[in-house]
């Protein structure tokens, strides 16, 4: 701990953050009176806060702290790179190693097809960059005409304006007049709200044959990309159908749309594989990542270029006119290759796919005999229950009732990070949990679905 975290008190944190800090996605008025937790240090899976709580980060962090805190391969590799060269740029026609080493061994790491990479500071980078890379393309190809990038309702692709653009969040259109030109959406493939009287295998080709609409709706020679996470992530931790993906794939080629998975959250071991395309059998042309790339400890985003891409790109030459001061960042890359051959020496995807992934599966299948519980997802090590008032209809809570909150602050008040999106609870815990700590999340989880529905029971919601 450092002076200032000991000398100052919470209230005095909070004052100061209420007066200075404006905050992600937060209503400024009702936290500056609530007042933020103010986290001070972490370890492991667990967090601390300035009042000495013990926290399990069933979230790891957003998605990212996939290893864990307080991996001093990270710190170390930081330091050791901030001492010899702490910045320089790849715009002069030069480049640092890390970056280097970096692209290298993202290449191994990645599906065949991707041999390069364009680096960025974020996710929604990431996302910037993708949109500008596929118009270049078939503009290099002589169909500039071809620009429209479709996305799906319920998608968060970040929070720049292509970002949110991409993303097919309504209360982020809504501010700032988005989405820009040329990013069009279609329905998301959420069986439990959308495909109930079909089953989740009908309800995939269903679903996937929403691109097909879509790509004729608006013209097969306008049709540029189709963007999509793997699993939606701050959706809800949706998991398509099996039969999804293959059809998406089917009908990218049927009509040679690029398809470009963002890998941001489902990127480096999530799911069990190394990406959420190899989990669900795609191919992409291009993939977004972040997140997990550094694990957090710094930030990291880019953009594998798949072969089609990439050759037109190099062989058509000219210059490409988009980059950020960030691409490569020597510091950003260093962890983040320390971070990646973690990940392989502790075969961390690995023990996902065959051992903690398939645990947490069986535990989150049990949790079905909660009367709050309507439905159940996982998938590697991330994971979804659906609160609902009728388990046999599947009827939801009146959505003013907030009953995902209530969940949350439960959880929060027992010493577990949990998100709610609706009434959706979700996790995304480290991949370096083991099986004694999913119980003990399992426990925490199950204590909050009681209290919620001792809460229901007490105010007359069921
Ligand atoms: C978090 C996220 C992003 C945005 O990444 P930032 O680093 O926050 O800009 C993009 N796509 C997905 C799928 C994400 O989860």
């Amino acid at each position: 701990m450092n002076t200032t975290t000991r000398t100052r008190s919470t209230e005095e944190w909070q004052r100061a953050d209420a007066a200075h800090f404006l905050h992600p996605f937060t209503d400024f008025q009702s936290l500056a009176r609530k007042g933020s937790r103010i986290i001070t240090r972490a370890d492991g899976i667990y967090l601390h806060d300035s009042e000495r709580h013990k926290i399990l980060d069933a979230m790891s962090g957003l998605w990212c702290v996939n290893v864990g805190y307080g991996r001093h391969e990270l710190v170390d590799a930081a330091t050791r790179q901030l001492q010899e060269l702490p910045f320089y740029n790849a715009f002069f026609q030069t480049a640092t190693p890390p970056a280097i080493e970096l692209a290298e061994l993202l290449a191994e790491v990645t599906p065949p097809q991707f041999k390069h990479v364009f680096f960025s500071g974020s996710g929604s980078e990431g996302n910037d960059t993708v949109v500008r890379m596929v118009r270049r393309y078939w503009d290099l190809l002589g169909q500039p005409q071809r620009d429209v990038i479709i996305s799906r309702k319920n998608a968060y692709h970040g929070s720049t304006m292509a970002g949110a653009s991409l993303g097919g969040m309504g209360g982020m259109h809504a501010q700032g007049g988005l989405p820009i030109p040329g990013i069009v959406h279609m329905e998301q493939p959420y069986w439990h709200a959308l495909g109930r009287s079909m089953s989740r295998d009908e309800f995939g080709r269903v679903a996937a044959g929403w691109l097909e609409a879509k790509i004729l709706e608006v013209g097969a020679d306008k049709v540029a990309a189709f963007i999509g996470e793997p699993v939606q992530g701050a959706g809800g931790v949706i998991v398509p159908p099996e039969t999804y993906w293959p059809e998406i794939q089917r009908i990218c080629d049927k009509y040679g749309v690029l398809l470009v998975s963002d890998e941001v959250i489902c990127g480096f071991g999530r799911t069990g594989q190394w990406f959420g395309c190899e989990r669900f059998g795609t191919r992409p042309d291009l993939m977004t990542f972040a997140k997990g790339v550094t694990s957090g400890y710094i930030p990291l985003g880019g953009v594998m270029v798949g072969d089609r891409v990439a050759n037109v790109l190099i062989e058509r030459g000219g210059e490409f006119n988009h980059g950020y001061t960030y691409s490569g960042h020597p510091v950003a890359c260093a962890v983040a290759l320390a971070n990646i051959r973690l990940i392989q020496r502790e075969r961390l995807v690995e023990r996902v796919r065959d051992d903690t992934g398939p645990y947490l599966a069986e535990r989150f299948e049990a949790l079905k005999d909660h009367p709050l519980v309507g439905e159940v997802q996982t998938c590697g090590l991330m994971g979804a229950v659906l609160l609902v008032k009728d388990k046999d209809s599947g009827e939801p809570f009146p959505e003013a009732l907030e009953l995902g909150m209530v969940c949350r602050g439960h959880c929060f008040g027992n010493g577990l990070v949990m998100r709610a999106v609706g009434d959706r609870m979700i996790i995304a815990p480290p991949l370096v949990m083991t099986r004694a700590q999913l119980d003990e999340m399992m426990a925490l989880i199950r204590r909050a679905l009681d209290l919620t529905l001792a809460d229901a029971q007490r105010n007359g919601w069921l």
